[in-house]
């Protein structure tokens, strides 16, 4: 697909169409018994369930547009032919890096189904090839509980329930007409800790269902994610299947199981959904064993977590893993025969997939045992960290003064968050170094050439303190990912991150350790050229990890904390290198949040913190730590934001109330903040007035001394010409506050 509007409508559907049976056909023949249709979306499912059901806001539906723009306008704004609509909210799903669309309501909303509902449209593509399917719904409870009030409306989503359900009851009569048997109908907000009106919505809206009978297909009542055992009264009694995740939660199997239905089937997710290593058999068999002793055969279903949606497609296209870990994974493809595996092995007995379960205990056994997964070195200084690896050596007055003497910064001072523009040029002589087409000095020396500009270029802006601008960098994670030991690289495994947006994460194979530094050479070069203080820039370990596939063997703490020491080195490194301030950015550090308030939570943010300030307190107190997040929302954990002691924070703030700053006040936070004067993911430039009120009224919740002027975020993805604009316009900002005070 294609972004800049290249790809003819009729070939985007007759591609998709394309896709989508291919996907069939591969499961069909991996010997997968119930093969899901209605789980591929052009841009977003959510959103496809938006449109279906007739709730499009009218800024989208009086525009003229036809069906498929229409579509795309609500999913990424649509500015053509006189119509000009931003686009609708999209945010994280659950706790991964997929994004959906937010449904957007209105106070008298309406809900109608649309003559050619999507579910039925592929249901019937798949009949037609010879195979049935079982749709995939997104069900009412978590279709209106994931939605918001449309702008100036108030509607409380889930008083919605009485309208949505006869379009759920059309849907589910139609999908029955054209032969489907059963249908998934996911309510994976059952995860949350909900709200009584939201727990208390289920009951009528199954009860509802089941008393429709055999009009509608049987239903599969699926969730995923976490554990369900909070809401267990929310579960429906009378349904045909429970789905549960029992990769993450496998505790909750015996509580989930006992409060079933007498007659509803246990769907059990023991295939993760959301990695890519592959299932340990031996404890997936004894999983879904323990729930047929409950249950009996017939009362259970073995399955994959979650959707795959999650999980790259095959590993057959990964021609230059090393075979030692291309052993271990198991992507979309292969986790279909894992499923088909394990069913088989607990109806026919282990003996029936003998060889199977072999192969599996031999790659299990050889991975607990590599070497890449056993480096004594790691684990030594692990157990070495002591409660003083933890601190700076002073608290912040004392650092701040020292750094002050030695910066001497003005009053507001102005900086970037790191990345300068990708420009063509940079991607082509990346691409040429990757292709061996130019030698690494060529390419080291046309680096510093971009820094020797990007230098010049702040002077030029009269900045306070300077970025080189990351131009060496392909990714703020796969860069550091590529230096260290532990990590593996993929060249196809390409998982959803929002529309046609794609992300190939890194995967870490095994303990994490830094053979050699990794942005010294750079930042020293940066140092040398520059004569205002350079900022070293680092990605922090929580993102580090986060934003690559980790390890299912060793708790993730374990792993955040191996970055963390790889990442300390590096720090210190700088630090030795003349670099006084370093940034080391946790923009993924609320997304790992778990999904419940509660133990959990304070528990994950317990070691991401403890990661964080093991990877940046080895310096001294001259030295300036600074770190980035790319969102001002910090209301549910501001705890853990200080305790991360960074000297100066730099945050999304253009795009939120700058209400949210309040917090700051509350809690009294003594140290500097950066709270981002205009957004860099537009390429509009802000005037400086507009930048100029902007920090008016930060100051009412900041004070002057503690403020910094910067953008949002990096600005990678920006042209030079707004690029440089923007900035003369924030730094003309910051110096007529730095006059009147
Ligand atoms: N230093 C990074 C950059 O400027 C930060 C990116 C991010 O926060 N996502 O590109
Ligand atoms: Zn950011």
């Amino acid at each position: 697909m294609d972004w800049a509007g290249n790809l003819s409508q009729a070939d985007l559907l007759a591609e998709a169409k394309r896709l989508r049976l291919a996907h069939w056909k591969i499961q069909k023949d991996a010997g997968v018994d119930v093969i899901p249709s209605n789980d591929f979306a052009l841009y977003d499912q959510v959103l496809a369930h938006i449109q279906d059901f007739g709730a499009v806001p009218e800024r989208y539906s009086s525009a003229g547009l036809d069906r498929i723009d229409e579509y795309f306008a609500m999913g990424r704004g649509h500015q053509k032919g006189g119509v000009d609509v931003p686009s609708l909210e999209m945010v994280k799903w659950f706790d991964s890096n997929y994004h959906y669309v937010k449904p957007t309501l209105q106070d008298n909303q309406k809900f109608t189904l649309t003559s050619s509902p999507k579910a039925v449209n592929e249901f019937n593509e798949a009949k037609e090839a010879g195979i049935i399917t079982r749709p995939v719904l997104v069900g009412p409870v978590s279709f209106l509980h994931l939605g918001k009030a449309d702008r100036g409306q108030s509607v409380d989503p889930i008083d919605l329930l009485d309208n949505l359900l006869p379009v759920y009851e059309q849907l589910l009569t139609q999908l029955k007409q054209a032969g489907a048997e059963t249908v998934q109908i996911d309510e994976p907000v059952l995860v949350f800790d909900l709200p009584a009106k939201t727990k208390a919505a289920f009951k009528p809206a199954y009860e509802k269902f089941a008393s429709l009978g055999d009009k509608i297909p049987k239903l599969v009542f699926t969730t995923y994610f976490g554990d369900i055992v909070h809401n267990l009264e929310s579960v429906p009694k009378d349904i045909y299947a429970v789905h549960i995740d029992l990769v993450r939660n496998p505790e909750q199997l015996d509580t989930v199981a006992s409060a079933l239905g007498p007659n509803t089937i246990l769907s059990a997710g023991v295939v993760d959904g959301r990695n890519i290593w592959k299932t340990n058999f031996k404890r997936a068999i004894e999983t879904v064993e323990t729930a047929v002793q409950k249950l009996g055969k017939d009362r259970v279903l073995v399955a994959t977590s979650s959707s795959l949606l999650h999980t790259p497609h095959t590993l057959a296209s990964e021609k230059k893993l090393d075979p030692e870990i291309a052993d271990w994974f198991s992507f979309a493809s292969e986790k279909a025969v894992e499923v088909a595996i394990i069913a088989k092995a607990v109806t026919e007995g282990p003996a029936s997939v003998k060889e199977a379960l072999e192969a599996n205990a031999k790659s299990m056994n050889a991975r607990a045992t590599s070497k890449r997964t056993n480096n004594p070195e790691v684990k030594d200084r692990q157990s070495k960290i002591q409660a003083s690896d933890y601190n700076r050596k002073s608290e912040f007055p004392n650092r701040i003064s020292q750094q002050e003497a030695k910066l001497k910064l003005p009053l507001f001072p102005t900086t970037t968050i790191g990345s300068f523009p990708q420009t063509k040029e940079i991607r082509i002589q990346r691409s040429k170094f990757t292709k061996k087409e130019i030698t690494e000095a060529q390419y080291d020396k046309f680096i510093e050439q971009e820094i020797d500009m990007n230098v010049k270029i702040q002077d030029e802006l009269d900045l306070d303190v300077y970025v080189h601008g990351e131009p060496e960098r392909n990714d703020m994670v796969q860069y550091f990912g590529e230096r260290l030991d532990g990590y593996a690289f993929t060249t196809h495994a390409w998982v959803q991150s929002y529309g046609s947006r794609c992300v190939r994460p890194p995967i870490i194979v095994g303990d994490i350790s830094r053979p050699a530094p990794m942005t010294v050479k750079e930042s020293k070069y940066a140092v040398s050229v520059s004569k205002k203080p350079m900022k070293g820039m680092l990605t922090g370990p929580v993102t580090c990890l986060r934003w690559s596939f980790p390890r299912d063997d060793v708790h993730q703490s374990v792993q955040a904390e191996q970055l963390a020491l790889a990442l300390r080195d590096e720090v210190v490194d700088l630090e030795k290198a003349g670099i006084d301030v370093i940034q080391v950015d946790e923009p993924a550090l609320r997304e790992g949040l778990p999904l419940r308030a509660g133990k959990e939570r304070e528990a994950y943010l317990d070691w991401a913190v403890k990661a964080f300030k093991l990877s940046t307190v080895g310096v001294e107190d001259s030295t300036q730590i600074h770190s980035h997040f790319c969102y001002s929302e910090f209301q549910d954990f501001f705890h853990a934001i200080a305790a991360l002691d960074a000297d100066v924070l730099s945050i999304e703030n253009s795009k939120s109330d700058s209400k949210l700053l309040g917090v700051f006040v509350d809690e009294a936070y003594p140290r500097h903040i950066g709270p981002g004067v205009y957004d860099i993911h537009s390429p509009r430039v802000p005037s400086e007035q507009e930048i100029k009120d902007r920090i008016e009224e930060m100051l009412q919740y900041l004070k002057p001394e503690q403020l910094w002027i910067n953008p949002d975020c990096g600005l990678k993805t920006r042209q030079w010409k707004e690029t440089k604009e923007a900035l003369v316009n924030m730094v003309n900002a910051a110096k007529f506050f730095r006059a009147k005070y």
